[in-house]
């Protein structure tokens, strides 16, 4: 004789006395089986039922074979023990589950989508749909028809079937056993063969939401809440949704609208900026150039600065070497050190030589081309000196 299973008479029922049938010490703790219990072992999609055995933590159930093993964090004292279960999480994973059952009906019925897959996790809860794409419409009208039928408080039956009496069910899914078939139905709405626990009558489910829905694979994933799960989430959204409301001084209806637009300025903004930064650039170089000492008959340009984006630097180089006759080396320290150095178009030389020579000799790295080279080096202390040295190596190989 197996394990009695108490939860399939009676989804409510919580506490239960029994007698122990197997007890072994497991890693972890000791596996207890019991000629009859009311903890659900995960299966078809649901997680286990938590609780206590003789006020010891139950912190798993499997089925083996046709005995129910229950993971306990200590032995239990005698050879009749008392249960419960955490009634909380039961009742959760009744709303998510029926919840499941209506949601394959209706998708059934709108779309022909059988479902393939079932999970239901600590977060979300998903089935997969063997179908490629669903429209938005058909996914509206499904949640429309799943909240109707829990609108409608319609019974939820469960009985077991003969295996000869089955095809006199217009079953959504054949029977994974082949006896002892259990079938749940939905007053006259759903007939499926399930040996999961599930709430009496449909209002108990609570609203169906679906969430979410994508491709995957060659199926469509269809992430939904029920009951308790959909009201925390519409209170977290709602939450949100009144934030984002009050911050942008809009109705909450017209967020999304609004929010739309702010990005659009945002882009808009930011090309201003760039174009502003740019054009500011170029004056900076010309002062810079102006002030510039004459070597060799160039206008050496050479700064350090601290703490500026190297993007600015970049501006600044290219500003200073579209004059003519113009060399710059620019230096930035802060949370990087960076150098960039460059040559006008009429000046002849290539500055990756001496570049490469003044870089190696301070842990530095980069590269680039005849006119224009940059790179980063190790400390910043060593800029000044950097500078320098690039300068005198970059006059040594000059022409013009
Ligand atoms: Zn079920």
């Amino acid at each position: 004789m197996g394990t009695s299973k108490l939860y399939r008479d009676n989804a409510y029922t919580t506490e239960f006395d029994a007698q122990v049938k197997h007890l072994a010490k497991v890693e972890g703790g000791f596996e207890v089986v019991l000629d009859r219990t009311v903890f659900y072992p995960t299966g078809g999609g649901q997680p286990f039922d938590t609780g206590l055995i003789d006020e010891i933590p139950v912190t798993d159930v499997q089925e083996r074979g046709d005995e129910i093993v229950h993971m306990l964090e200590g032995q239990p004292k005698s050879r009749t023990v008392s249960g419960k279960i955490d009634w909380h999480r039961r009742f959760d994973h009744m709303q998510q589950h029926a919840g499941q059952h209506i949601l394959s009906a209706v998708f059934e019925k709108i779309a022909g989508a059988g479902t393939v897959g079932f999970h239901l996790g600590n977060q979300f809860v998903n089935i997969d749909l063997n179908v490629q794409r669903l429209t938005e419409n058909q996914i509206t009208r499904a949640e429309q028809l799943a909240n109707e039928i829990v609108f409608d408080n319609r019974a939820i039956k469960t009985y077991i079937v003969e295996p000869k009496d089955i095809s006199k069910l217009p079953l959504r899914k054949p029977p994974a056993v082949k006896e002892d078939i259990r079938i749940v139905e939905i007053d006259g709405f759903d007939y499926s063969p399930c040996g999961g626990t599930h709430p009496s009558h449909t209002g108990s489910v609570g609203l169906i939401k679906i969430r979410h829905w994508e491709k995957s694979k060659n199926n469509t994933r269809i992430e939904f809440l029920c009951g308790g799960r959909a009201l925390r989430d519409f209170q977290g959204k709602n939450e949100s949704i009144n934030r984002i409301s009050a911050l942008l001084s809009v109705r909450d209806f017209e967020t999304a609208d609004t929010v739309e637009r702010i990005v659009s300025d945002n882009k808009a903004l930011l090309k201003t900026i760039e174009g502003l930064k740019e054009s500011l650039c170029e004056y900076e170089a010309r002062a810079l150039v102006d002030s510039a000492p004459l070597e060799k008959g160039i206008r050496v340009v050479k700064v350090l600065f601290d703490n500026r984006p190297f993007e600015e630097l970049r501006l600044l180089a290219s500003a200073i070497t579209r004059s003519e006759g113009c060399i710059a080396m620019l230096c930035n320290t802060g949370e990087k050190s960076q150098v960039i150095a460059g040559r006008s178009e009429d000046i002849n030389m290539d500055m990756r030589k001496p570049f490469k020579k003044v870089m190696s000799q301070h842990s530095g790295r980069g590269g680039g081309n005849d006119r224009v080279v940059q790179g980063g080096f190790e400390s910043a202390e060593d800029a000044e000196e950097l500078l320098d040295m690039l300068h005198k190596e970059i006059l040594k190989t000059v022409y013009i």
